[in-house]
């Protein structure tokens, strides 16, 4: 089987490491294994540049002679450049690329073992991530299956959030007629139709927000909880110096997991999420009281957690600066605002997303072995520490529901889908 993996939509921590995974498990049950750069978009402009000038192309780069290297691992044997982000030998004499700089007219990368060493341990994406507005209309889906037939590809792995997961399963439920279509204007021959009757595809859940249903944790949410804890630690100590409040707005567009579990891991004294809004309207005294109490018993620092999506009950959003002013006027409070913005997307993964995608890489590569046209596409997820399969758009529409409820202010409905996954 020829596998590619792409990554979509907002980057996360973990990411490298899901490519890593998969490429690896690939080889190592004999699957040829490819990445598309740029997400849904480089499926879209595919392969313009022939193989062999992208080889030129690197040596006359880096004016350097591509090293050999022997034997340890069956498709090593296929890689001389070792260089991280620079380009492999294949077997057949061209040379990929993948990492480090953009290469014009090659998005669809071959790629073998030695091309995503140490790549847990990096941050974003390095085959990069991209919004494709093109890849939302026919025609662009349409360029994308050519694409991946050109290249003899039968399997996709979508890494990314509700969105890229949907695009996923619109573009495999689509395939049979997309192959229809290009078969009929001739640009794919009648035996290529038929070899690529069928597209395989698994999603993973890149998500710093961990806003995706049926699965207890998203790939690049631990890390970024972990980047707000360490920001609200380093807050902590000058807001306690100076006995000030602070304002930490956090990201989380339709979904408090971040704020509500830094707010725990932190010791907010208040925290706003999207799915539970302050209980009593105006929620200004409800805040106010509360935090006036613990300024009572003495507390020298106020911390208070703002979800960038969250909102009143009647859904008029609340700002961190807002909150600012109220603290400040209503109880004297030296207050500050601090929005911690894409300090929270970066960096090192933590451990377990390295685990976490490491592990569901494995699992994923096993499902699309498996799969059968019977079979819906599968997301991984994580279900009571046990990596897990569960059908991609159920996990979809449950998330999206969970949106509309917030939207029709039915809350208790929100928090019931957050929580009540698994349960028949
Ligand atoms: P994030 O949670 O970071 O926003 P996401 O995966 O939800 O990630 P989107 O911008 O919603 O991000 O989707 C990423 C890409 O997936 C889109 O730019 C588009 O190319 C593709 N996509 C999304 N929805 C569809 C759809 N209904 N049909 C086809 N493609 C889609």
């Amino acid at each position: 089987m020829k596998i590619a993996i792409l990554t979509s939509g907002g980057d996360s921590a973990g990411m490298n490491a899901v490519v890593r995974s998969i490429v690896k498990a690939g080889i190592l049950k004999g699957c040829e294994m490819w990445v598309v750069r740029e997400g849904y978009e480089g499926l879209v402009q595919g392969n313009t540049e022939a193989a062999t000038s992208v080889n030129d192309q690197v040596k006359s780069d880096d004016q350097q002679p591509v090293l050999q290297q022997e034997g340890v691992h069956p498709d090593k044997q296929l890689l001389h450049n070792l260089r991280f982000g620079d380009g492999e030998l294949l077997k057949d004499g061209t040379t990929e690329f993948v990492g480090g700089r953009t290469l014009k007219g090659r998005y669809i990368v071959r790629v073998g073992w030695d091309d995503v060493r140490g790549w847990f341990s990096q941050g974003g994406t390095l085959i990069g991530t991209a919004r494709s507005m093109t890849f939302k209309t026919i025609e662009g889906r349409t360029a994308a299956a050519f694409n991946l037939i050109k290249e003899g590809i039968d399997a996709l792995v979508v890494c990314g959030g509700d969105g890229s997961l949907t695009g996923a399963d619109v573009f495999r439920r689509e395939w049979p007629d997309l192959v229809r279509s290009l078969k009929d204007q001739s640009r794919i021959t009648d035996k290529q139709a038929e070899q690529h009757a069928h597209l395989k595809v698994v999603g993973l859940v890149g998500s710093i927000d961990n806003d995706m249903c049926l699965t207890d944790l998203t790939i690049g949410a631990p890390t970024a909880l972990q980047r707000i804890c360490e920001a609200i630690d380093n807050i902590n100590s000058t807001a306690y110096s100076h006995s000030r409040a602070f304002v930490i707005e956090v990201m989380g567009r339709d979904c408090g997991w971040l704020a509500l579990m830094a707010g725990v891991a932190g010791g907010a004294d208040f925290i706003f999420i999207p799915e539970r809004p302050p209980s009593a309207q105006p929620w200004e005294d409800e805040m106010c009281a509360e935090i006036g109490r613990h300024r009572k018993l003495n507390k020298r620092k106020t911390i208070v957690i703002v979800a960038e999506g969250a909102h009143d009950l009647d859904l008029n959003p609340i700002r961190a600066e807002y909150i600012k002013d109220v603290l400040t006027e209503r109880l004297g409070l030296d207050t500050r605002v601090t929005t911690l913005g894409h300090t929270q997307r970066g960096g090192r993964p933590c451990a377990l997303d390295r685990i976490l995608p490491t592990l569901q890489g494995v699992e994923a590569v096993d499902a699309l072995i498996e799969s059968t046209t019977e079979t819906p596409s599968y997301m991984i997820g994580l279900h009571e520490n046990k990596v897990v399969r569960v059908p991609l758009m159920e996990a979809v529409a449950m998330t999206r529901s969970v949106a509309t409820a917030v939207k029709e202010k039915n809350f208790d409905k929100a928090l019931e889908l957050r929580g009540a996954e698994f349960k028949e």
